[in-house]
């Protein structure tokens, strides 16, 4: 459990409204272009280092905000529903340094946790390799002992702040013939360096602006005192170990696509008229309608209940995997809903729909396929009620 401060000590609707402001003002206005152009929002990396996002869940004696994930989550649906691109510049960048605060040694913490929360250095989380991404343990990347360095090779590829980034948490196997192969699977904290390089960008459907790519290790030479926890074997459970809090993460940002797409229908079904009279008196479109803003109500509210779980330090997979679940369909489903309720021009590029409609799908695959948190989610309500 990281040291998160109690609920009552963030004043929450203050920090709410200045960041409803700044996307107000400083980003609303210029997404469209961004977007579309597939620009990375360096003016907004800026702002948000001022506004302290990049250390907002690292604790407050390492320089960072300390917020609750009860609080960060909700800070995340907000932006979400401006640009959910902008989560993940910080969002990745988060779960890399809450792998360093939960499991790395004091000299690591001391080292890179205030860097983090400045935003100074920047990164995120390299788990995912060409052939291995559900399957972690499927991973080849090797990392070697010589002395007192470890020689790292091998590929990771769709990673989130890959080219903008310079510093990374990765996952690597130090001996490839474990059994089972978790045990032999560690987690560096990692600088980039010679032999440490990007290979490509990766083009996508939709979370434009924001880089992925492809990283390469060849000979990357780094310090045994870089291996977090400095003990060897420990990184699979590292890595999993900050998967509730991703999904928490994930889930919040799908809240915030959900809700963006059911105020546009909203407001739309109002002004639209058909038929002499506006769209919203349909009974066809006033069931969409009451479809949307269910299934946004009921995602948020899992994500509430995720994120106090997790605060309250209780277990809380079957929470994270419901509101992750739950959340990212409402997300997609909302944003096709709100295309059809549009008409033509849902589809066009002068509206937000059609970017919502391209951003949602990432959300079932991103920590965790949605496949996977049903298989999950099943297995811990089997476990909690035991006959
Ligand atoms: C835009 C983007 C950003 C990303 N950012 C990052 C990042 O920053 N860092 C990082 O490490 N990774 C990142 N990823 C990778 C992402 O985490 C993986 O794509 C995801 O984990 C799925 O892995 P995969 O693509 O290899 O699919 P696979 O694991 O090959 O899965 C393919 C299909 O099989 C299903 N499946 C697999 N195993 C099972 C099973 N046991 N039972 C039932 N169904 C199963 C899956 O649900 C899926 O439907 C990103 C991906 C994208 C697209």
């Amino acid at each position: 459990m990281l040291n998160t401060p109690k609920k009552e000590d963030v004043d929450e609707n203050i920090l709410l409204s200045s960041v409803e402001k700044w996307l107000e003002i400083k980003v609303k206005p210029y997404v469209a272009k961004l977007e579309h152009d597939d620009i990375y929002p360096r003016e907004m990396v800026e702002q948000m280092k001022e506004m302290g996002l990049f250390g907002a869940t690292i604790s407050q004696e390492w320089g960072g905000l300390g917020l609750p994930s009860s609080t960060y989550a909700k800070i995340v649906t907000k932006v979400s529903e401006v640009w959910m691109s902008l989560t993940g510049i910080f969002n990745s960048h988060l779960m890399m340094a809450a792998a360093v605060e939960k499991f790395g040694t004091i000299d690591q913490k001391k080292k890179y946790l205030p860097l983090f929360a400045s935003g100074e250095l920047r990164g995120g989380l390299g788990l995912t390799e060409p052939d291995a991404g559900t399957d972690l343990q499927g991973i080849r990347t090797k990392a070697e002992k010589k002395g007192k360095e470890y020689i790292i090779n091998g590929t990771k590829t769709w990673i989130t702040n890959a080219i903008e980034g310079s510093c990374f948490a990765v996952l690597v196997k130090t001996n490839p013939e474990a059994i089972p192969p978790r045990k032999g699977i560690s987690m560096f904290i990692l600088e980039k360096g010679e032999g440490f390089s990007i290979s490509r960008r990766l083009e996508k459907l939709g979370y434009k602006g924001i880089d992925s790519g492809e990283m390469v290790f060849k000979d990357f030479k780094v310090s045994d005192s870089n291996l977090i926890g400095g003990v060897e074997g420990k990184g699979f459970y590292q890595a999993v170990g900050g998967l509730e809090l991703g999904r928490i993460n994930i889930a919040a940002r799908s809240v915030g696509i959900a809700k963006r797409a059911l105020d546009e229908a909203v407001r739309y079904s109002q002004e639209r008229k058909t038929f002499g009279k506006k769209i919203c008196e349909h009974q066809a479109i006033q069931l969409k309608l009451a479809d949307m803003v269910t299934r946004y109500e009921t995602s948020r509210l899992l994500v509430e209940q995720a994120a106090n779980a997790y605060d309250s330090g209780q277990r809380c997979d079957l929470e994270a995997g419901m509101a992750k679940y739950s959340a990212s369909e409402a997300a997609i489903e909302n944003s096709l809903e709100a295309m059809r309720i549009h008409g033509g021009y849902g589809y066009s590029k002068e509206f937000v729909i059609e970017r919502l409609y391209r951003d949602a799908p990432l959300m079932a695959i991103g920590e965790g396929t949605n496949e996977m948190q049903k298989i999950i989610i099943a297995r811990q309500l089997i476990e909690r009620n035991k006959i």
